[in-house]
């Protein structure tokens, strides 16, 4: 992480928080967060603070983010003192956007700010063409002075024609926060057309499920047209991502998904690329034992499920899931033929991940080779030291019999 302002020492600006041992261990091995049963005196400080984190004898660790009700009591947003926040903020978003400058390619649509992942927690941003939306997720990142000295910095840097803000309820709860409701703060522009891979999409800053569009994939859904070929089937398939790539590669292509929104907008999709697609409204796991009874056969299958591990405690059922859903795929794939597989579930590892898919091709019958072990897009980066922030898989294989 790097420091905006002075070197070392404390700045008397920000109140002092004490952590155990074991908070300050960790920070020590990497990770920014410090979870509140490793916070040991933090008497007066106020929700949402920025605050100088100490270990119990006082010596100081770093800058980080209070919450006085998440589990994840301190993010950690330097090694070093702050002097103020308004320049690392600014400073953290010109970086963000010169790290994408250099490495993300053949789109107008990323992720800008990766909260953890650029060292800017409990801030999502995400442009898409023109329109911009961003989510804060913590009590820090609410505050009006940050949210204003965002706004700015993204107007200045990207001049979007306009600027949403996408709100979670559920997370605005648990962060003790008001409720908010989601829809324009800057601007009046809310659609736009984007395009990836020279594929385009619709993009309605007021609508979609959680960012609007599963950037995080995007570099996957090339992977995946460099391979497939003939019958596709993309499932779970939201606003036809995975298809229209298919589709452009070639292949034969019909989608499904139980979202009637979401498969509307990817008709629309389909229409703005000229191709055609069938679109299938149903539940993924009886549309797949339906096809597979009657004997339908594709090229090439798509899964790329919600997550279903949201915590750890879901972690044998998601297993149990996905073993199923990628039997089912495997029954219906032809010799020759390419599974793409994904999980978003950051609580199921990537080791864990192959090892279901794998029994799966062993239950199936079916001979897997990897082509290719992926994860998400460049511009959700992972950080080396907290693996909290790498949640996505994706698999491509090779069916040989
Ligand atoms: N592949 C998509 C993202 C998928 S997100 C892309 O690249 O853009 C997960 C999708 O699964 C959502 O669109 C959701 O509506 C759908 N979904 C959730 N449960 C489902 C189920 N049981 N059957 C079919 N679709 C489901």
């Amino acid at each position: 992480m790097q420091s905006s302002v002075l070197k070392s020492g404390n700045s008397p600006a920000f109140p002092k928080i004490k952590i155990s041992a074991r908070g300050a261990k960790r920070i020590k091995d990497g990770h920014v967060w410090v979870y509140r049963s490793d916070v040991a005196a933090a008497e007066g400080v106020p929700p949402g603070a920025v605050v100088q984190v100490c270990d119990e004898r006082g010596k100081f660790l770093g800058t980080a983010f209070y919450s006085g009700a998440s589990q994840i009591a301190i993010r950690l947003i330097s090694r070093e003192s702050v002097g103020d926040l308004t320049d690392l903020l600014r400073e953290r978003i010109r970086a963000a956007i010169a790290y994408r400058e250099r490495l993300v390619q053949n789109t107008d649509a990323y992720r800008v700010l990766f909260s953890e992942g650029d060292f800017l927690p409990g801030l999502i941003v995400d442009r898409y063409n023109d329109l911009l939306s961003f989510q804060v997720l913590t009590q820090a990142t609410d505050a009006t002075s940050v949210r204003e000295t965002v706004l700015a910095e993204l107007t200045e840097q990207l001049h979007p024609a306009a600027i949403g803000e996408r709100v979670e309820p559920k997370i605005r709860e648990l962060e003790q926060l008001p409720a908010r409701s989601s829809g324009l703060v800057q601007g009046e522009k809310s659609t736009t057309v984007f395009a990836m891979n020279g594929v385009r999409f619709h993009f309605d800053v007021k609508e979609g499920q959680k960012t609007g569009a599963f950037l995080d994939q995007r570099e996957n859904y090339a992977a995946a047209a460099q391979y497939a070929r003939g019958e596709a089937l993309d499932v779970f398939c939201y606003h036809g991502g995975f298809a229209l790539h298919l589709a452009q590669a070639g292949c034969k292509v019909a989608g499904v998904d139980s979202s009637r929104p979401a498969l509307e907008v990817a008709d629309r999709n389909a229409a703005l690329n000229g191709r055609e697609v069938e679109w299938i409204e149903g539940n993924a796991f009886d549309v797949l034992r339906d096809y597979a009874k009657s004997g339908q056969r594709y090229d090439a299958v798509v899964l790329d499920p919600p997550a279903f591990a949201k915590s750890k405690r879901d972690l044998d059922t998601a297993l149990r899931g996905y073993k199923e859903l990628n039997l089912r795929a495997l029954k219906m794939l032809r010799p020759g033929g390419i599974l793409v597989t994904c999980s978003c579930s950051y609580h199921v590892s990537a080791a864990e991940f192959l090892a279901v898919v794998a029994e799966a091709g062993r239950d199936a019958h079916r001979e897997l080779r990897i082509l290719e072990s992926r994860t998400q897009a460049k511009d959700h980066p992972i950080l080396a030291n907290v693996p909290e922030t790498a949640y996505l898989k994706c698999l491509i294989m090779h069916v040989s019999n």
